[in-house]
């Protein structure tokens, strides 16, 4: 008997078998396939990975790494501050708002220009920028409080003095004459461009920042109010943002709270309390 004999004579209820048999196979995968989600309510949930976050948050520590921002009356610096507030705000963020996104500048010591924090908002497309900072006041004027700042049209001498200190880090930053168009932070003239400026996330940003002030107050922190100025780290952000000054490390008062455990917490409870806040408005 040839192959192909054999084949006509037996296969074709080999086939039918074969065919019932890959029937029943294909059934019984597809009543698994529908039924294992039910049975399995964790292969039913969109994996959060790839569930987009309804919103996202940037932090943003100031200064780091060779650029210590402020210094304090000893040894304490402006850029340990920033960043331990930061993390600390993070993690609330993180452990109690599920569908926030946390995006940061920076989580270490290290130096990001300031163009580059406004690239890793801008390209995070976020819906919010909180850069934290710590202000300082010449010789031995001494002050206690916090402040939030946005950017705006402020010309008074003070917020120029805030602004100028924040903004001088870039001459630390390769390249800084081109990358920022010629803008040079010590000269008060460079700060005219602020004043043609629309933000169109000003109201945005203002309201943020009259949060944040508001859950200091209530901390008991001395309020120093919401302000205007021009920050670059601000300007070249597109969405709503602001500036906290977090106390002043030259006071030797506020240094110690500023490098405490509990002004740590304190501060990044309100600035978290405001953010909550903040995105509750936004829905
Ligand atoms: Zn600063």
């Amino acid at each position: 008997m040839s192959l192909n004999q054999f084949c006509s004579i037996f296969a074709p209820n080999f086939m039918r078998a074969s065919t019932h048999r890959h029937i029943l196979t294909v059934a019984l995968l597809a009543l698994t396939l529908f039924f294992l989600p039910l049975l399995n309510p964790v292969s039913a949930a969109t994996p959060a990975s790839s569930k987009k976050a309804a919103f996202t948050l940037v932090l943003d520590a100031g200064h780091g790494g060779k650029d210590p921002g402020a210094l304090g009356t000893g040894r304490v610096k402006e850029k340990n501050i920033n960043l331990a507030v930061t993390l600390a705000v993070g993690k609330l963020v993180e452990q109690n708002l599920k569908d926030v996104k946390v995006v940061y500048t920076r989580k270490t010591d290290v130096l990001v220009e300031l163009d580059e924090r406004a690239n890793i908002a801008n390209k995070a497309k976020a819906d919010l920028f909180v850069s934290i900072h710590t202000n300082a006041l010449p010789g031995k004027k001494k002050m206690a409080g916090s402040e939030t700042y946005t950017l705006g049209m402020h010309r008074a001498a003070d917020n120029l003095d805030v602004a100028k200190r924040e903004n001088s880090v870039i001459s630390l930053e390769k390249d800084y004459e081109n990358r920022y168009e010629g803008f040079d932070p010590n000269s008060s003239e460079s700060y005219i461009i602020f004043e043609f400026m629309q933000d169109q996330n000003m109201e945005k940003s203002v309201r943020m920042a009259t949060l944040v002030q508001k859950q200091f107050r209530s901390a008991g922190r001395p309020d120093k109010g919401v302000h205007q100025a021009g920050f670059l780290v601000l300007r070249a952000t597109s969405m709503p943002s602001c500036l906290i000054e977090l106390g002043y490390i030259t006071t030797a008062s506020e240094e110690a709270y500023l490098t405490s455990d509990r002004g740590v917490n304190q501060l990044a409870q309100s600035i978290y309390q405001a953010i909550k806040k903040y995105k509750e408005t936004q829905k």
